[in-house]
């Protein structure tokens, strides 16, 4: 769920970035730009309280949403701890912030990860990986295990086990013996194992080998993408990727889906898109609210779904009336560009307005 997908600097339509990853009951905030709160209370999930916070790295436009965040979880009487995650820093980080958000009414947990770095979630895990942005900076893998293989009922019947529970310890992997005292091992009735999903999260970088090593046949990778190709030596000086950059990354990697983030505000998000998906077609730019729905590959794989994360109130709005608010669209969708309102539009973006520079070294 993209709740801010602008670089350095909030645009009207854009915020700083904050990406939330759900899994069953799992809720994983993914850096918290200045803003996120009030993204999550406009989205359809609400300010619910997040038990985890991944940070990537301490440039203000990654972070400042946090004091803000805290505050108002406390002024509510939260008692759930919080865990923030980040790279070497983030005590010192703590240190200063604590002077902004004062005393809150729960415990937070400080977890500084390092790149080899794996947390182990049971049928998932959180793996570290460095990038290359000039500052102490993580990026963060989403791995699933492996999954069980496909069971086959035919196979099951024939071998005379009934349906029931027996079925499910099949399908769990254990074997189980039948009534008459014959042994059925689940090889028998199972399919190869099939892969899990993974999403991959660079942060702000270069294009790097660590990133496309950590991003090899991932379902999702969502990458830097804050510049377009007239601004290359910008994106070197300043640590980030243009899209084309990030386009050659990808289809080297062979991930399914790539996904652009961290727009300069120089840019609206057509001009990105286009430049990736004439390397590698499977690209798109999401704007706040959007969500990529990653199902597994035997259920279609990943999808943009536009406008998925609004709030009933707010359905349609950040699209002002343009109609696209909800609609459904995979990878392989329209394929238009300059109209696909999901690759930007952004009419009232912050381009040219007060002479904000573009992003130097955030
Ligand atoms: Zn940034
Ligand atoms: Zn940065």
């Amino acid at each position: 769920m993209f709740l801010g997908t602008s670089g350095s600097v909030p645009t009207a339509r854009r915020g700083p970035s904050a990406t939330l990853v759900r899994r069953g009951g799992e809720r994983l905030l993914f850096d918290c730009g200045e803003g996120t709160q009030r993204q999550l209370l406009r989205s359809a999930i609400g300010l619910v309280e997040i038990p985890e916070v991944f940070l990537s790295h301490y440039h203000a436009d990654h972070y400042l949403g946090l004091p803000g965040m805290l505050k108002t979880f406390a002024l509510r009487g939260r008692e759930l701890p919080l865990t923030v995650h980040g790279p070497p820093g983030l005590v010192d980080l703590f240190s200063a912030l604590q002077r902004v958000f004062g005393k809150l009414t729960y415990r937070v947990e400080l977890v500084e990860l390092r790149p080899g770095d794996a947390l182990d979630r049971g049928d998932f895990r959180i793996a570290v990986f460095p990038v290359r942005h000039g500052i102490s900076s993580n990026g963060y893998a989403l791995v699933e295990s492996e999954r069980p293989g496909r069971f086959d009922l035919e196979a099951a019947q024939s071998l005379g086990v009934p349906e029931g529970p027996l079925f499910g310890s099949l399908q769990r992997g254990d074997p189980v013996v039948l009534a008459n005292g014959q042994r059925v091992e689940p090889a028998q009735v199972l399919g190869p194992p099939r892969p899990g999903r993974r999403i991959v999260l660079s942060g702000d970088t270069r294009p790097c080998p660590s990133v496309l090593e950590a991003a090899h046949g991932a379902d999702v990778l969502v990458h830097d993408g804050t510049f377009g190709q007239d601004e290359r030596d910008r994106a070197e000086d300043t640590g980030h990727a243009t899209s084309a950059e990030a386009a050659e990354l990808a289809r080297e990697a062979q991930v399914k889906m790539l996904v652009l983030t961290h727009l300069s505000n120089r840019y609206f998000g057509p001009e990105i898109a286009r430049e990736a998906r004439a390397l590698f077609p499977e690209t798109v730019v999401p704007r706040d609210f959007d969500i990529i729905d990653v199902r597994f590959p035997e259920r279609g794989g990943p999808r943009l779904v536009k406008g998925g994360a609004l709030g009933r109130g707010e359905e349609g709005e950040p699209h002002d009336g343009l109609g696209s608010g909800g609609a459904h669209e995979g990878p392989h969708g329209s394929g238009g560009d300059s109209d696909d309102l999901a690759v930007g539009g952004d009419p009232v973006g912050a381009r040219g307005r007060g002479g904000a520079p573009p992003e130097r070294a955030r």
